[in-house]
């Protein structure tokens, strides 16, 4: 089977939209994907706008480009356009889904050790309020979720199945289209944490069965800071009540009443930060002119590549798991803090981060581990710049 992949050409364009890489070697797409020319450049555009024909004005102006953010979006998960809210960030995002839900006392929630640290704390909010159970389901001998084990925690107060796509703290990638497959026969809500996976590899909320899909702007989307999507399948829509409305979400008919609006578009706020929409249309297009499918490919290979290297130094224990992997790169140096290793790669102009067991409570401290380096890699990384970082890596003395 050919595996398409970026071109040599492609790579070198995507550097020339990256004036971050002439500075520094940029591991933290898992933090924030390292800015792109043409978002910058539409976000200063819409703030110059603003600046000169006030704000209301500007949106009016640029109602076009606002409405390129659903499309872009649509385009991008395969969904249609009025399925998808733009929100201020994925946390609200999956929060509009997750809160509008009508948990009752007594309902179960499935979820497995990838789940994200906030999407957790919903969870025990929710059972301190409402009297929910949460039921984790436990890895398979591979570290992802175990799909007879999703099935054999189904039962009848099951609402919902909660799964995060791309753990934020490993390279694991979910197998989120089985567990889809699983939510549909039994009829179940399905709601997918694709805060990760968006703009790493093709995620399609087809394929994934999903009913509701979170997304953040500035990881691999490489979008602005402060921006996120919800995609909601028009046919869970009536299942949902949004926890917030406002004149965005919903009419006001009289002293009695109002309507929500139909649509996604009831999970949003009316106020927004226009530029980042349109920022977030911007690199959302910039993604799929190069193709998700190439991008995926050559993101995982590069990962795959790291893998490989960090394998050959004696000291470096990797922590990855899954039967797929992708772009996060998760390990230790022996006899050196994770925090240690981060300072002494930045040293290098070399961006990692460090995953603690704050955020991964039932995860990292279930293998034993208190915290891990973390190096993410891009698509407008290069072979080269992992050759150097695990040079660096390798000086430890
Ligand atoms: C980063 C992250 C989030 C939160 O995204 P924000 O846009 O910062 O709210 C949610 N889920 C996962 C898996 C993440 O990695």
């Amino acid at each position: 089977m050919i595996v398409p992949s970026l071109s040599q050409h492609d790579v070198e364009l995507l550097r020339e939209d990256t004036p971050g890489v002439g500075q520094l070697i940029h591991f933290n797409n898992a933090g924030t994907g390292l800015a792109l020319t043409p978002v910058l450049n539409a976000v200063k555009q819409h703030l110059d706008l603003e600046a000169r024909l006030g704000g209301y004005e500007a949106a009016a102006h640029a109602s076009a480009d606002m409405d390129a953010f659903y499309t872009g979006l649509a385009a991008l998960i395969g969904s249609k356009p009025h399925e998808i809210a733009y929100v201020e960030n994925a946390t609200r995002a999956w929060d509009m889904a997750f809160y509008g839900i009508d948990f009752r006392e007594g309902d179960r929630i499935v979820t497995g050790r990838a789940e994200y640290v906030s999407n957790y704390v919903a969870f025990l909010q929710m059972k301190r309020r409402k009297g929910i159970e949460i039921d984790i389901v436990e890895d398979d001998a591979s570290g992802q979720i175990d799909l007879k084990g999703v099935k054999a925690a189904i039962g009848a107060r099951t609402r919902l199945i909660a799964l995060t796509h791309i753990p934020t703290f490993s390279g694991l990638i979910n197998p989120a289209e089985d567990v889809g497959e699983i939510a549909r026969s039994a009829k179940v809500l399905y709601l997918l944490d694709a805060c990760q996976s968006a703009g790493q590899i093709p995620v399609s909320v087809s394929e994934t069965g999903c009913d509701m899909l979170s997304g953040t702007g500035r990881k691999y989307l490489r979008g602005p800071r402060g921006t996120g999507f919800l995609y909601v399948r028009d046919e869970v829509l009536d299942q949902l009540d949004p926890p917030f409305v406002d004149l965005q979400s919903a009419d006001w008919i009289d002293e009695t009443s109002y309507e929500l609006v139909p649509h996604a578009r009831r999970f949003e706020t009316w106020e927004r930060y226009v530029a980042g929409q349109i920022g977030l249309g911007v690199a959302v297009s910039y993604a799929i002119g190069f193709g998700m499918e190439r991008i995926g490919n050559r993101v995982c290979a590069l990962g795959a590549q790291m893998r490989s290297e960090l394998s050959g130094l004696a000291n470096v224990t990797l922590h990855d798991k899954g039967q797929r992997k992708g772009g996060i790169v998760t390990f230790t140096v022996e006899g050196e803090a994770p925090a240690h290793t981060k300072a002494r790669l930045t040293a290098a102009q070399i961006n990692v981060s460090v995953s603690n067991a704050g955020s991964a409570r039932i995860d990292l401290p279930h293998r034993n581990l208190d915290a891990v380096v973390r190096a993410s890699v891009h698509a407008f990384n290069t072979e080269a710049e992992i050759e150097t970082f695990v040079k660096v890596l390798g000086n430890h003395t």
